[in-house]
């Protein structure tokens, strides 16, 4: 039975990183001998990850491919270091490539986006050293080979289909083995949680897209259409009872955006409605609620159901017909 050859393998996630504090991977044992993530760039990490194999009489040269869910630093920091000590090619979806450095790299245009839909400068400033302490913790995403939708990745007794799930990240990859109903969900997916979806701003001039969410939903669509008997996700337990989960989400977004509806009655900065909406969450919490909050504007816009308006460089939504 190919699930008596997955192994999970739980490590530390960066200190700064309160929540969550653990990432999995998934070494399936069959040949090629595959590592579905990596855990970050730590020693601790590596080590881990050594007694981890360790206990099944593997070591770290028995990984021979590397899948890459996505571009967040606790599912590739080691991805390089690892291809490094056992020659195995690594492989991620063509958006995710660079993961962090990408961000990095356009730290200038997000914080124009930040200030402009009513984030505090003291919350940008955070965020951008949030993303550069971040970088010790990471080797760059490169050298590495890209994974499609629908693409298929054999093994001796299986294969795992590639399913492109944007939403979390752009090019966020669940893995499905299709005859085991298994399927590695990443970040898509975690147990009794709502992930928060990537800003995913589309174009350079006002207004800006906010595809995130819109991606997000549209991806749990997909995934609803599977047969799965167990999801096995980057952070947290494995999910038995798919299907629940995902409505579970789609409720809480229901729930979301009326909420964001009923705000709306005054003009607002997308900002406003996160300090009215999540009043106790911290910094980091507070950021992923303005992603979330972004992308429920966008499907708001898009329905008619709110307008957008500038003024002194910033965004601001109200209902229509106010
Ligand atoms: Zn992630
Ligand atoms: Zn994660």
């Amino acid at each position: 039975m190919l699930i008596d050859k997955i192994f999970k393998i739980s490590l530390q996630n960066t200190p700064a990183q309160a929540e969550p504090s653990v990432i999995n991977v998934y070494f399936i044992n069959e040949p090629p001998r595959t590592l579905i993530d990596t855990g970050i760039k730590s020693e601790p990490s590596i080590d881990a990850l050594r007694n981890g194999l360790k206990a099944y009489g593997l070591d770290l040269t028995a990984i021979e491919r590397i899948l890459v869910t996505h571009g967040h630093i606790d599912h590739y920091g080691l991805a390089k270091r690892l291809s490094s000590i056992s020659s195995a090619p690594m492989y991620v979806h063509r958006e995710e490539q660079g993961g962090l450095q990408r961000i990095i790299n356009s730290l200038d245009f997000r914080r124009h986006v930040f200030l402009r839909n009513g984030g505090p400068e003291t919350m940008v400033d955070a965020i951008e050293k949030l993303a550069i302490s971040a970088m010790g913790f990471a080797d760059n995403l490169e050298d590495v080979l890209f994974l499609e939708e629908g693409e298929v990745i054999p093994f001796e007794s299986t294969m795992l289909k590639v399913i492109h799930t944007p939403g979390h990240t752009p090019g966020h990859l669940c893995f499905y083995l299709q005859k085991e109903k298994i399927l590695f969900s990443g970040d898509h997916l975690i147990k009794n949680e709502v992930p928060f979806p990537d800003m995913h701003v589309v174009g350079s001039s006002p207004p800006f897209h906010y595809m995130g969410l819109k991606e997000y939903l549209a991806s749990l669509k997909k995934i609803e259409q599977l047969d799965i008997s167990t999801a096995f996700p980057g952070h947290g337990e494995e999910i038995c009872d798919v299907k629940k989960l995902i409505v579970g989400i789609f409720d809480y977004y229901q729930n979301l955006i009326n909420r964001v509806s009923l705000s709306l009655s005054e003009r607002k900065t997308p900002f406003e409605i996160v300090r009215e909406l999540f009043p106790d969450a911290s910094l980091l919490f507070k950021i992923f609620g303005l992603y979330k909050i972004l992308g429920i504007l966008e499907i708001l816009k898009e329905k008619g159901m709110v307008e957008w308006e500038e003024k002194g460089e910033k965004d601001y939504y109200f209902s229509r017909g106010k």
